[in-house]
């Protein structure tokens, strides 16, 4: 019997609240609340004939703490789950300490203006103290951790599927599957087709950001940076086939640089296709993809949130887009004395997904997790005062309830190594 307050009704949130309301004995009541409350009401709407949650909605500006706060004391909720932008994660945050409610989120903080001379100074600091480039990294959030534990209070970071979810399977790992772990490579493969030149799966600013920025990998004990783009592999994907992928900065890689002793390297791979580089290389050429706001006929744009409103709204790609998603995590380590390799993944159809909530899969191997690490919390099973990442939580409560809906794993114990 849980309350839980979702903000954002975006791709993501979308298939969390489909998710929610089909554990409806557990996810008793619902409050959907995001800037337009009308996406809230239609999805409400939608779902009120099928299931026994409760729902209501909400209008919130997420960025405004006084209005989140009162928004939490007039609801009441058991949880709260961010699944609006990672811009809001501090203002979020900074309400649940203050209603003394539980906390989660699918992405690490990141501002909005990367111009802020107040974030930028410390950004840079951080830039040269650690070694990678990033705009969005733990340390903001971290900063939270005393607050949340003495509030008794959890904060779960990063629940979606990278992160997330590619956590939990390291945390399988070291705790079913080696004594020592080696190397990790985080694998995210979309195999999707939407049939657009260009179009990106979620949010289009978040995801542009994410992928121009240089890409940076873990290894004996430091951060190598690397420019965009600039190491590619080719791999054979279960269900997908080849498939060129790049090595992305990745922010789990952050937190289990922490967790994971002893690893001596971790990186991340993400597929893309040619079609999508040379359109992205051309906009970034041109400066579609700045965030500094120019002078247009007496008007103030930012590039890019222009670019997004020309952009295909990702939720539209549900109906056309075919095809799988696989994402895991492939170790190399050490049990008994033994050399071994070992492979976890998931595959994810998208026509399934759409099926089924409407969302493809890049929104739906999000939200699934999204809803089940809420489970975890509401459920006890994952509480632990402070602010933590999924990796530091049991994975195998989490892993059955992906199991069971809608992520199943696969394994394999003879996986072809990425060089
Ligand atoms: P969308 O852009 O589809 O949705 C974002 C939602 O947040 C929209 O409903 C939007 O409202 C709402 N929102 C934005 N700003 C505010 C605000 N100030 N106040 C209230 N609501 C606001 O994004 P996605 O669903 O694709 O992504 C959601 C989150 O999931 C992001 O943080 C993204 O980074 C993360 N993500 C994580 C992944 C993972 O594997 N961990 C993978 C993919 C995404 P409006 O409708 O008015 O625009």
């Amino acid at each position: 019997m849980s309350k839980v307050l979702v903000i954002g009704c975006g791709g993501v949130a979308t298939v969390a609240i489909h998710k929610c309301c089909q554990v409806s004995e557990v996810f008793t009541e619902l409050c959907i609340a995001s800037r337009t409350k009308a996406k809230c009401d239609r999805l409400a709407a939608e779902l009120a004939p099928k299931t026994s949650t409760k729902i209501t909605t909400a209008q919130v500006d997420a960025d405004d703490v006084d209005q989140l706060i009162s928004l939490i004391n007039s609801y009441k909720p058991d949880l709260v789950m961010n699944i609006a932008l990672p811009y809001q994660d501090l203002t979020i945050m900074d309400a649940c300490l203050a209603c003394g409610v539980n906390y989660m989120d699918t992405a690490n903080y990141e501002p909005e203006d990367t111009d802020d001379p107040e974030w930028r100074a410390v950004y840079e600091k951080r830039c040269q103290e650690e070694g990678f480039s990033a705009y969005f990294d733990y340390s903001w959030q971290w900063a939270y951790r005393e607050k949340f534990e003495k509030a008794g209070l959890t904060a779960l970071l990063g629940c979606g599927f990278d992160p997330g979810v590619t956590q939990a399977y390291c945390a399988y790992a070291k705790k079913h599957e080696f004594d020592s772990i080696r190397t990790i490579d985080i694998l995210d493969c979309n195999g999707g087709d939407h049939g657009y030149a260009f179009a990106t799966n979620f949010n289009p600013e978040v995801n542009l950001r994410e992928v121009s920025a240089p890409g940076s990998y873990w290894e004996n004990g430091r951060w190598v940076e690397i420019p965009a783009m600039s190491i590619k592999r080719e791999y054979d994907f279960d269900q997908v086939g080849h498939k060129d992928m790049y090595l992305l900065h990745h922010e789990e890689i952050e937190s289990l640089a922490q967790n994971i002793p002893g690893v001596e390297r971790i990186r991340f791979f993400m597929t893309f296709g040619q079609s999508y580089l040379d359109h992205m290389r051309c906009l970034e050429d041109v400066g579609m993809l700045s965030t500094t706001p120019i002078e247009f006929e007496g008007h103030q744009i930012v590039p890019i949130k222009f670019l997004k409103a020309l952009l295909p709204d990702p939720a539209s790609l549900g109906p056309r887009t075919k095809g799988k998603t696989n994402i895991g995590c492939i170790f190399t380590g050490t049990k008994d004395g033994e050399e071994k390799t070992w492979y976890i993944y998931n595959v994810c159809d998208h026509e399934e997904c759409y099926r089924e909530t409407g969302s493809q899969a890049v929104s739906y191997t999000t939200g699934v997790p999204a809803m089940c690490g809420a489970l975890m919390l509401l459920t006890g099973r994952w509480n632990k005062p402070g602010v933590h990442t999924v990796e530091e939580f049991d994975p195998d409560p989490f892993l059955d309830a992906l199991d069971k809906y809608g992520l199943p794993r696969s394994e394999s114990r003879t996986p072809v190594l990425v060089d």
